[in-house]
């Protein structure tokens, strides 16, 4: 599949995706010409069945209304058609807008990442492409209908009189300069919808997270009342886009009935005059009405084309912000594995200029066994990340071998270090898959890390074992279970760099000094180590042990 060029790409819009399938949607484009070609040709016949009944011949009325008949059974076969290719195009659209977001979203740094919050990704890749379906992709194509019927119109016209082209040309031009008025306000309300939405999104992904606290707490009122919020935040902007597009639609009507009105007349006394058929009163009104009307929808059309835009700037947002953030040309791109160790030299970050570490050094040589302790909030996990080359933006430096993390691609660095968060997260799977993450293992090495973690006990006592499916984020497992997961996961992915955040602190003494003497028991592994606190007995057990103080 076809990549977006992040680099040169940076507005993303709907002719770049349009364009990509320009194959796809030529085809659509060549059964919607055919279809409003056939309309016309339609009408023109009824114009001359009518004129059979006027004439009073019935062997030429019944001919035309047979042929007549045979047209709307084309016609109506080939909307079926029409709609099958249309879907189609739409579906792979909306998949690769989906792709792209993802992509984008691997691109981002660390902290870039975080800056939103997951429900508001997550409205992105189902609310936003709702209504990108709906405002944009639908009203291409309807557009695209309706500029075809109106210039078959505008020929059928033509055959019968050049006044109706004049007429046509007046009318065309106030219709379309009409909705220029509107397309500001259309946009800006089209911005205000995608915002509140991803908002709401996020507000209830939240609720629904912390449903347990809020009924530990007896706070059901304060759940109804903030999903109701949500939920106006849905529905109020929409509501004021549909309503104000309403308005506009009905102003665009009543605009497009006096054109209609003025076109009738026209053929009405071209007709009176015996200029052209009678019968042009019938198929002609039609062929009026279909234009003004084409003419109306496209107006109506491009208005909800403009309200798409801030759905496609918001992907180009994050191209921004990828490209001027993150993504270093001169990033290393292939990290040699560590054959030294690690040195932090006068280190310093701070997260919106409030301190979270000053002036830290350390040196963590090649298969030391290091423990970072300090007090709650001291920048022992901020420290963990910096080496993990998460937060870049540090002053000082961190070197691995003679690397500055800051100039490494992320992705490399965690190709030779692994890292259990604090906060574990499991996935709703199995453990197999969230100690693998669908990566190939054989049978030892997975029974080895589960040996290692302390875990395969616990497994023996699950009816499912490795099959077992641990819940949303592992809420069927106990907290010390979840981190074994974690340790297990961290010993399996068998990087030559361990940092580990307060891993064991959910575990039993028994179980934790097990797994702590088994990873000090490994030669090669570099094992930097975050508790809340040692005894002095433990401490002895490490190569070195530093003492955050913290950064007040
Ligand atoms: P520790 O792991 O030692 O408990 P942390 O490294 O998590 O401490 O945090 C150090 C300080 O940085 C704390 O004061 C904390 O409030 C702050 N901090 C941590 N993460 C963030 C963040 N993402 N944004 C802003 N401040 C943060
Ligand atoms: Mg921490």
């Amino acid at each position: 599949m076809e990549q977006i060029n992040i680099k040169t790409n940076k507005s993303i819009n709907m002719i770049n995706y349009l364009k990509r399938y320009w194959k796809e949607n030529t085809s659509v484009i060549f059964f919607l010409v055919i279809l409003c070609g056939l309309q016309v040709v339609a009408n023109m016949l009824m114009m001359q069945s009518f004129q059979g009944i006027i004439d009073r011949n019935m062997h030429q009325f019944m001919f035309w209304m047979l042929v007549l008949v045979t047209v709307w059974f084309l016609i109506y076969g080939l909307t079926g058609v029409e709609t099958f290719f249309r879907c189609r195009v739409i579906r792979i659209m909306n998949n690769t807008i989906r792709q792209d977001i993802s992509e984008i979203l691997l691109k981002k740094g660390y902290r870039s990442f975080h800056e939103q919050s997951v429900g508001e990704y997550l409205s992105q890749f189902t609310n936003d492409i709702n209504q990108i379906e709906n405002l944009a992709w639908n009203s291409f194509y309807d557009c695209i209908r309706s500029a075809v019927t109106v210039a078959f119109s505008i020929v059928a016209l033509l055959t019968l009189h050049w006044s109706l082209l004049v007429a046509s040309i007046v009318t065309t031009v106030i219709m379309l300069s009409a909705p220029k008025l509107f397309h500001k306000k259309m946009e800006y309300l089209g911005t205000v919808c995608t915002q509140k939405q991803s908002e709401a999104v996020s507000r209830l992904k939240e609720l629904l997270t912390g449903y347990d606290v809020l009924r530990f707490f007896n706070q059901d009122q304060l759940f109804i009342r903030d999903t109701q919020q949500a939920s106006d935040q849905i529905e109020n902007p929409k509501f004021r886009l549909a309503y104000v597009k309403g308005f506009v639609g009905a102003g665009m009507g009543c605009v497009n009935i006096i054109c209609q009105m003025f076109h009738v007349a026209l053929i009405g006394i071209l007709s009176v005059r015996g200029i052209i058929l009678q019968g042009a009163l019938t198929g002609g009104g039609n062929l009026c009405g279909n234009l003004s009307a084409g003419l109306s929808n496209m107006t109506q059309d491009v208005l909800s084309m403009s309200s798409a835009k801030p759905y496609f700037e918001k992907i180009s947002v994050h191209i921004g912000e990828t490209t001027e953030n993150y993504i270093e040309p001169k990033a290393e791109m292939q990290i040699e594995i560590m054959q030294n160790g690690i040195t932090m030299n006068n280190v310093s970050f701070c997260y919106n200029k409030k301190d979270a570490l000053k002036g830290f050094s350390a040196y963590f040589e090649k298969g030391g066994k290091y423990a970072l302790i300090g007090p709650s909030g001291c920048g022992k996990s901020t420290l963990l990340k910096l080496i993990l080359g998460c937060l870049p933006e540090y002053s000082g430096s961190i070197r691995l071998d003679n690397r500055e993390i800051r100039n490494c691609r992320p992705e490399q660095l965690w190709h030779q270090i692994s890292y259990i968060e604090q906060d574990v997260f499991l996935f709703n799977d199995t453990i197999l898959y969230n100690i693998t993450l669908g990566k190939e293992f054989t049978k030892e090495q997975i029974w080895t890390a589960l040996q290692d973690s302390a875990l395969e006990n616990d497994l023996l006592s699950m009816p499912d074992g490795l099959d077992t499916i641990v819940g949303e984020n592992g809420g069927n497992l106990s907290g010390g279970q979840k981190q074994r997961v974690a340790i297990t996961r961290a010993l399996l992915h068998n990087r030559s760099i361990l940092l580990v955040d307060e891993g064991t602190s959910a575990l039993d003494q028994e179980n934790a000094d097990r797994i702590e003497n088994n990873l000090l028991s490994k030669p090669e592994l570099t094992l930097i180590l975050v508790s809340h606190h040692l005894s002095e007995e433990q401490k002895k057990r490490f190569t070195k042990v530093y003492t955050l103080e913290g950064a007040f």
